[in-house]
C-alpha cells in the first residue's frame, strides 16, 4: 500500500470489541491477567500500551522500518539512541544540529565519557576522516536546523558500514513523507513527533525507528527501564496527526517554496536557505534523496539585529515561537531561542549569523502569508 493509505490504516485496525474506527485512548496503567503468568498481551503501561503500540506500528510503517519505539519527547528518543553507546565510545556528529542535541552531547554525554567529534555535515569525506577505532555512531540531521544543509545519507551509510558504526538520522525537518533514511541505508531514524508528525503544535513526543534486531532489543529495554514513555493521549494525538501528514506536507512545501522564491528576490534579504531553491548548494542532492523540500526556511535579513527585531515585531500571522511543523506559521530567532545553548563563538563557527531568521511555514492561505512577510519586510 502507498504512504497515504498506510498513514491512515497501519497499526490502526478497528477495535475488536466495539468496532471503533479510531484507536481508543487506553487510559490505564495496568491490565488484569487471566492467571499468574497469563497476561493478555499487556502488563503495565510503561512497558506497553495499545494506543502507544498503534502509534509505534504506524510510524515504523511510514519509515519503512520493522520497529518503532515512541518516547515522551524527541530528546528522550535521542537519549535512548545514545544509550546504545558506552563510555569510551566515539560519536561523530554533524556540525549543524538541533540545539538540544548539542546540549545533550556536550553537557550530559561528554561528562558521562562519550567522545564527541563534529564533522561538516555536507562533506562525507570529513566524516570518514573523523572515524577512529572507537567510533560507534555517526549522528546527523538532514535537513539541518537551522541552516537547512543537506547530508548525503547514502554516502554516510557506506562510511558507517565500513567502520561498523551505526548511522542515525534525525529526520524531523523532512518527515517520512519527504525522506526515508532507512531506504537510503541508515540504521536508525529519529523524529521529534512534536513537529510535522503531530502537526498541530499540541503535544510533545519522539520516536526511534529501526530494523536491526539487536539495536531494537537494546532500545526497547532502555525505553522500559528508563521509562520516558509517552502517555496514551499524546500517542493518540500523534496518531491523529499522521493521518493527514501527506496532505499537510504537500501544502507546507508549496507555501514554503513560494515564500523562499519571494524572499530570494527581496532587496532586504541577504541570503535564503531552502533546499528547494536552485541556489541552494546541495539542491541536487536534496532532489535525489528527498521527494520534496518540506516547510522550513531560514534567511538573513539586511540591517543586522535591529532589522530582525523590527521584522519580527511587524509580523501578524507568523507567531514568534520555538518549535515547527504545525499547521500555523511560526517565526524564530535561532541565536536567542532554539540555539541559545551555543555560545556566540560556537554560533559564529557554525555560520549562524546574528541576522538569521527561521520560518516554519504553515498551511494558511499563501496570499495571507505573503502579505504578512512583505508587510513585515517593509514593503
Ligand atoms: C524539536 C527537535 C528535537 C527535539 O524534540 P523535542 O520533542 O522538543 O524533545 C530534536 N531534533 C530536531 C531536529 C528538532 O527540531
Amino acid at each position: 500500500m502507498r504512504f497515504e493509505t498506510r498513514a491512515i490504516h497501519d497499526g490502526q485496525e478497528a477495535e475488536l470489541t466495539t468496532g471503533a474506527v479510531t484507536v481508543p485512548v487506553y487510559q490505564t496503567s495496568t491490565y488484569q491477567q487471566d492467571g499468574i503468568g497469563k497476561p493478555r498481551g499487556y502488563e503495565y503501561s510503561r512497558t506497553g500500551n495499545p494506543t502507544r503500540q498503534a502509534l509505534e506500528q504506524a510510524l515504523a510503517s511510514l519509515e519503512g522500518g520493522r520497529y518503532g519505539l515512541a518516547f515522551a519527547s524527541g530528546v528522550a528518543a535521542t537519549t535512548a539512541v545514545f544509550q546504545l553507546l558506552r563510555p569510551g565510545d566515539q560519536v561523530v556528529a554533524g556540525d549543524d544540529l538541533y540545539g538540544g542535541t548539542y546540549r545533550l552531547l556536550e553537557r550530559v554525554y561528554r561528562p558521562w565519557g562519550l567522545h564527541v567529534d563534529y564533522a561538516d555535515v555536507t562533506d562525507p569525506a570529513a566524516f570518514a576522516a573523523s572515524i577512529k577505532p572507537n567510533t560507534r555512531m555517526i549522528w546527523i540531521e538532514t535537513p539541518t536546523n537551522p541552516l537547512l544543509k543537506i547530508a548525503d545519507i547514502a554516502s554516510l551509510a557506506t562510511i558507517a558500514r565500513k567502520s561498523k558504526a551505526l548511522l542515525v538520522v534525525d529526520s524531523t525537518f523532512a518527515s517520512p513523507y519527504f525522506q526515508r533514511p532507512l531506504e537510503l541505508g541508515a540504521h536508525i531514524v529519529v523524529h521529534s513527533t512534536t513537529k510535522y508528525l503531530g502537526g498541530h503544535s499540541d503535544t510533545i513526543g519522539g520516536v526511534v525507528v529501526l530494523s536491526e534486531e539487536e539495536a531494537y532489543q537494546q532500545t526497547k529495554f532502555y525505553q522500559n527501564a528508563a521509562g520516558a514513555v509517552p502517555g496514551p493521549w499524546d500517542c493518540w494525538l500523534i496518531l491523529r496527526g499522521i493521518k493527514t501528514l501527506a496532505v499537510r506536507m504537500r501544502e507546507h512545501e508549496r507555501n514554503a517554496l513560494h515564500l523562499a522564491r519571494l524572499l530570494e528576490k527581496h532587496p532586504k534579504v541577504e541570503r535564503v536557505y531552502y533546499p528547494g531553491l536552485e541556489s541552494h548548494p546541495q539542491h541536487k542532492l536534496a532532489q535525489r534523496q528527498m521527494s520534496g523540500f518540506s516547510g522550513m526556511i531560514s534567511f538573513e535579513i539586511a540591517g543586522g539585529y535591529p532589522a530582525v527585531e523590527q521584522f519580527v515585531s511587524r509580523l501578524k500571522l507568523f507567531l514568534l515561537a520555538e518549535s515547527l511543523g504545525g499547521v500555523e506559521s511560526l517565526v524564530c530567532y535561532p541565536p536567542k531561542m532554539t540555539h541559545s545553548a551555543l555560545d556566540p563563538a560556537e554560533r559564529k563557527r557554525r555560520g549562524i549569523r546574528d541576522n538569521l531568521i527561521r520560518l516554519s511555514v504553515g498551511i494558511e492561505h499563501i496570499a495571507d502569508l505573503e502579505a504578512d512577510l512583505l508587510g513585515a519586510l517593509g514593503e
